[in-house]
């Protein structure tokens, strides 16, 4: 977690952001949006810290939003959890991986998780004091794809978790079907634990997202992570929620009391009333319709900029390859490009193990968000068109 000179170290996200206001330039590095979600969610956190629900809430979160969660995932997936023992609301979905991974991991143990994967992990396993170890998505015609045979080879006796992600940050990929049975058809083998990031379930742009705890025999072995953050464009308010079965839970739990303790007592019941109220969920519908809107402007662009680009099927984030416009590190191509363009990008290498083939093979890859205004992704476009 330390630089090599043993200073701190900034999240790239972070270190990204600060550059973009530094210079001034268009911030397509750090995933947030640049428009706020439902107002009518806004006011029910508004009405509880004016109606008094400012203490501590209960630990595992309060009973009308683990309520809210099992319902969300019975209409959305068909899939049943207990909302009093097999659900755990945590200070953003940051916190449930950190308290699951320290939970069910130490020394001696192996995370396996794909690569390119979202900064947090190699830090919380790393936290655990385990190992970790990886499985490449690869960049191909039809999208990022996962190499499921690399996926069993890396699975070694010492593997204790599968730590999946789909929708994938950075590369947008949604696993089909077919890969993630065969993925449950490794944890079934090896008789792994999964742990599943799916804060982007809702993000999808014309294919479906299948929670890996609902194919066959996946249930009693799976927590499932997700967050209100990506859904209703509050990423501030970090209520995140894990769900599987009650006795992975109560382990998560035991490491949650001693993290944070509770999580935001008036942010519980507006995300509560997100997960239940149709308008809510409707205007989540809206936000898909214009970010696969934005997502084509935005790789439309890059491709005339000159960047190869893999269009996402879900998330906010977008890979381009900047080899074509002569970049040979993509850090040092995101470090230039205020300067050269007025727009900030965050490198993939980021996401990756310094020296795995993932890094080589990324190696002059950038990811961009669009989940910022037309008006901000035209100008970003209009910027790299100018500069390239
Ligand atoms: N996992 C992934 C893949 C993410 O992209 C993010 C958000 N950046 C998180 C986890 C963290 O979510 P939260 O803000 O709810 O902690
Ligand atoms: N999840 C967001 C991203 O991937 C940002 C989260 C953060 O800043 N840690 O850009």
């Amino acid at each position: 977690l330390l630089e090599a000179d043993g200073s701190a170290r900034a999240t790239i996200f972070a270190e990204m952001s600060a550059l973009a206001t530094r210079t001034g330039a268009v911030n397509l590095g750090q995933g947030f949006p640049d428009v706020d979600g439902p107002q009518t969610v806004a006011r029910a956190a508004s009405d509880a810290i004016l109606a008094g629900v400012n203490q501590y809430p209960p630990g595992p979160g309060t009973p009308a939003l683990r309520a809210a969660v099992a319902a969300h995932q019975r209409t959305r997936y068909g899939f049943e959890v207990d909302p009093d023992t097999e659900v755990l609301v945590t200070t953003g979905a940051t916190e449930a991986l950190a308290a699951a991974v320290l939970a069910l991991t130490g020394p001696g143990d192996e995370v396996l998780t794909l690569e390119p994967y979202y900064d947090s992990y190699a830090a919380v396993i790393a936290m655990a004091g385990a190992t970790h170890t990886t499985a490449p998505l690869r960049p191909t015609p039809d999208g990022f794809l996962l190499d499921v045979e690399a996926l069993e080879r890396a699975v070694t006796p010492r593997t204790r978790l599968l730590l999946l992600n789909s929708p994938h940050n950075p590369t947008g990929a949604v696993l089909r079907r077919a890969e993630l049975e065969a993925v449950a058809r490794v944890a079934r083998a090896h008789d792994l634990l999964v742990v599943t990031d799916e804060v982007y379930e809702h993000l999808v742009f014309g294919v479906e997202h299948v929670p890996v705890a609902t194919l066959p025999g996946m249930a009693g072995r799976t927590l499932t992570v997700s967050s209100s953050g990506k859904t209703f464009s509050f990423t501030g308010w970090k209520i995140g929620w894990v769900t599987g079965p009650a006795e992975l839970v109560a382990a998560v739990r035991t490491v949650k009391q001693f993290l944070t303790y509770v999580s935001g007592a008036p942010f519980q019941p507006a995300v509560a009333h997100a997960l239940t109220d149709p308008e809510a969920l409707a205007w989540v519908d809206g936000l898909v319709t214009s970010l696969a809107e934005r997502r084509d402007l935005l790789c439309d662009g890059l491709r005339d900029a000159g960047f190869d680009v893999v269009r996402p099927d879900g998330t906010y984030f977008v890979l381009a390859d900047a080899a074509p416009l002569g970049a040979v590190d993509g850090m040092a191509f995101c470090r230039d490009l205020p300067q050269r363009a007025g727009v900030v990008g965050v490198p993939v290498s980021a996401f990756t193990r310094e020296g795995s083939p993932t890094h080589e093979a990324l190696r002059t890859w950038v990811r961009f968000t669009f989940v910022k205004r037309r008006d901000v992704l035209e100008e970003a476009v209009a910027r790299l068109r100018a500069a390239f």
